[in-house]
């Protein structure tokens, strides 16, 4: 798209780019972060101070953020109402340079950012170094469709005597709310489509992450962004997240996060007063994967462990549920077994590491409880390594199990648990009517060398992403639009051509000469 390709990656089998890694992660060690409210560009005091920590290792403090309180969430408020009228009347043109230099930006500062997302999001370094790479895309993707979209008037036709044309305009001020496990592509993301669309922005990190989203926005600021247009407001949800849904000067939310969450957050737009404001929202999936007996094994077990166990299982699109023909089950399950006894599970920071802890505390008890569920209304099938040695921080097994029916899983399991289902090819349609009946829809995988087999699971399996013969996660920006349909979003995808319509209002003009 436009006037360059998609963000290159790194090379870590040199020695020199792994010693850069290594030094990125003292330098971020040595240094005591600072997160909290930004407003206007300034680091303001804030309300409630906390320690963030490694969740590889709890004892390992990073910094330190404070929550926005209500006065700074009005400010900010105030001062990017005022900040996006110029800002709009830019056009795409006017504020493209902005976010193509944002993504410069995050690409001269990529050691730095993939130490830190591994420090306080337990991202491995291939993690960190596709999520930097993904965000500095969307600024570029997004800079691109401003150019196209926010370009002046699109020509109308009309009768004799008449002009019309359509112009779209940006909506006011955006809160992006994010979640923790893409902490820099989905939060930068969600600003760079508000922003690209003429919009100011009040962004939400999550709670576990705010340590890189103060990075992110002081990056966008020093990319030449003016300040008030977009402010840090970090917080609980049920605090700042509650309160920037229902605050008047907000016109329209972007949300990224549970289904759970996106309901109480459409329940609160819908007692608001006043305007009736856009809700983007992309949530979680239970995602499939059907293999026929014409699938190559090897592929389906290199392409099952990392859909399933890649970012400690917590993608969205990630393999929760996978549906194999019962004759052929036992050698399939045999071989993702040993695939699963080699991945490394450990310190995220350390290049061999396949993969890292989960998010938190938390995350890892509500994932042994499932799993104590499968042990006594399933059969767990296996468990990884962990490593030996006093600390683990939140590292969770990753695990595998058969359960006995397809729709199992009411709801998304968060984490490296790979489900499978041994399913008779003659029941191929009951089974996947089961699994659409839970109502998500976000990735699909499948594996055959039959089309006809393939484009029946598809018509049976609602899914914003389908995937054939491949990994089901890693989408790119540009090359694979992203978000799903039911219970798993409201669209439009990040990262496709759509992808700023619903952050802009649009306006006709009809002219009598
Ligand atoms: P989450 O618990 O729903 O939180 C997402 C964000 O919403 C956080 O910033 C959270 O604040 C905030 N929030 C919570 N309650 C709120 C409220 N009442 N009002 C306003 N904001 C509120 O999700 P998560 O655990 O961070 O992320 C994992 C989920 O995200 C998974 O379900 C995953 O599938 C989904 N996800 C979807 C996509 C996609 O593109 N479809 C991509 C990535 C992730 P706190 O910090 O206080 O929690």
């Amino acid at each position: 798209y436009g006037d360059r390709l998609n963000s290159l990656g790194r090379d870590y089998s040199q020695a020199s780019e792994r010693a850069r890694h290594a030094a990125a992660l003292a330098r971020v060690d040595a240094e005591k972060l600072t997160s909290g409210p930004i407003v206007g560009g300034r680091l303001m005091a804030g309300i409630a101070p906390q320690d963030v920590t490694n969740p590889f290792d709890r004892t390992q403090v990073l910094g330190h953020v404070s929550e926005a309180s209500p006065a700074d969430i009005d400010d900010a408020a105030e001062r990017a109402a005022a900040a996006q009228i110029a800002w709009d009347r830019k056009g795409g043109a006017g504020r493209a340079p902005v976010l193509r230099a944002m993504a410069d930006a995050l690409e001269a500062d990529l050691d730095r950012l993939v130490a830190l997302l591994s420090r306080e999001a337990g991202k491995t370094l291939n993690d960190g170094v596709a999520e930097v790479r993904e965000a500095a895309d969307f600024c570029r993707y997004y800079a691109m469709l401003a150019e196209r979209d926010f370009g002046g008037e699109q020509p109308l036709t009309g009768p004799v005597g008449e002009t019309n044309a359509l112009v779209l305009h940006g909506r006011g001020v955006f809160a992006c709310i994010s979640p923790w496990n893409f902490p820099l592509a989905i939060f930068t993301g969600q600003i760079a489509a508000a922003l690209a669309a003429g919009n100011a922005v009040l962004a939400k990190p999550a709670e576990q992450t705010p340590l890189i989203a103060a990075e992110a926005v002081r990056l966008y600021h020093k990319a030449g962004l003016n300040p008030d247009l977009l402010a840090l407001v970090p917080g609980r949800g049920e605090t700042v997240g509650a309160t920037l849904v229902g605050h008047p000067g907000v016109d329209g939310v972007a949300f990224t996060g549970g289904t759970e969450t996106a309901w109480a957050i459409n329940r609160a737009i819908a007692n608001r007063q006043g305007p009736i404001i856009p809700f983007i929202a992309e949530t979680g999936g239970l995602n499939g994967m059907f293999v026929d007996t014409t699938a190559l094994r090897e592929q389906v077990i290199d392409d099952v462990i990392l859909s399933a166990f890649g970012s400690a299982g917590q993608r969205c699109s990630a393999l929760r549920v996978l549906y194999v023909p019962k004759d052929s089950a036992d050698g399939l399950i045999e071989g993702l077994k040993g695939a699963l006894a080699v991945q490394v599970v450990g310190d995220p920071a350390d290049p061999a590491t396949d993969i890292g802890p989960v998010i938190d505390a938390e995350s890892r008890q509500a994932l042994e409880a499932h799993v104590a569920r499968l042990e006594r209304e399933a059969r767990v099938v296996a468990r990884a390594t962990l490593p030996t040695g006093a600390n683990k921080g939140d590292l969770f097994a990753p695990t595998i199990a058969e359960i006995p029916t397809p729709d199992f899983l009411e709801r998304e399991v968060f984490g490296p648990i790979l489900h499978i289902h041994r399913y008779d090819p003659a029941e191929l349609k009951t089974v996947a009517s089961r699994l659409a009946a839970r109502g998500y829809g976000l990735t699909l995988g499948v594996h055959s060398r039959i089309e006809a087999f393939a484009e029946e699971v598809m018509r049976l399996v609602p899914a914003g992403n389908v995937y054939v013969n491949r990994g089901i996660t890693g989408a790119v920006v540009g090359v694979q639009p992203f978000g799903g349909e039911g219970l798993s979003g409201t669209g439009p995808k990040a990262g496709g051509p759509n992808s700023l319509i619903r952050y802009a209002s649009e306006k006709a003009i009809s002219v009598n000469i």
